[in-house]
């Protein structure tokens, strides 16, 4: 059994990381970490295997860097935060750190299409559109597919467009521009669910990564 604690447990996503750990085989919610519940993260460390981190940009450096000193896994939803400081963190640990910036697989799914539209329209533009409540802009997955799409050979438009509106949960648009023509490449995830298969698979896979620091789930895919 995979020992499993939830970070930012009382959030929107975190709710959903309990309740889909809860259900899932071969792993256990051992603890609930969020500072509306009273509990530290530290003191919830010891006896986990796997800490799953969907808190805010302030904090999720902090508790990468408290999992791996403890020698504990951790797979990051959390956004906004400093990457290469995790990476640094993260190389010089006895436990590895995974980083998804979205963990819906249609959203890698439109980023590996992204590239494959970028090496023959190099030029577009992104749109994403989340819930009002999100506290960073651009989005994770945004800054992540324009860095995918410029190492493909394309032309990311600057700004990326950041719509904030009730109703809306995660979605995003990439528009690429032709001589004559358009194509536009869209993924909405409707319900936070959309996000828990692509958590479970890190929860069983990071502690056998073959890198301290991973990013992506394409790697896991
Ligand atoms: P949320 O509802 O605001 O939840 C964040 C939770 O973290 C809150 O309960 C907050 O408590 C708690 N928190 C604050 N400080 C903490 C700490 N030091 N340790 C542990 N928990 C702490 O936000 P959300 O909508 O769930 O989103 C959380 C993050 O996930 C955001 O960065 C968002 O962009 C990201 N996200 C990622 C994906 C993905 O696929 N990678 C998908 C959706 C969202 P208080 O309210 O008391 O401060």
């Amino acid at each position: 059994m995979i020992q499993v604690v939830a970070s930012g447990a009382a959030g929107r996503m975190g709710q959903a990381v309990c309740e889909a750990v809860d259900d899932a085989e071969g792993m256990e919610l051992v603890a609930k970490a969020d500072p509306s519940l009273g509990v530290e993260l530290a003191d919830a460390l010891a006896g986990a295997d796997v800490v799953v981190d969907f808190s805010t940009p302030e904090t999720a450096l902090a508790n990468v860097r408290a999992c791996l000193e403890a020698g504990v896994h951790v797979v990051v939803g959390t956004t906004g935060f400093d990457l290469e400081a995790a990476r640094a963190a993260a190389e010089s640990a006895s436990a590895n750190c995974f980083v998804a910036p979205n963990f819906a697989i249609g959203a890698v799914l439109l980023m590996e299409a992204a590239q494959l539209a970028a090496r023959h329209m190099p030029e577009c533009e992104i749109v994403e559109l989340h819930h009002d409540r999100k506290l960073d802009a651009p989005s994770g997955t945004a800054k992540r597919t324009a860095e995918l799409i410029e190492a493909a050979g394309g032309n990311v438009h600057e700004p990326i467009h950041s719509v904030r509106l009730p109703g809306l949960v995660a979605h995003q648009e990439v528009i690429f521009g032709g001589e004559g023509q358009t194509l536009t490449i869209r993924h909405d995830s409707i319900d936070r669910r959309s996000f828990m298969p692509g958590v479970l698979l890190a929860v069983r896979a990071v502690g056998n990564l073959p890198d301290r620091f991973t990013v992506g789930l394409e790697k896991l895919l």
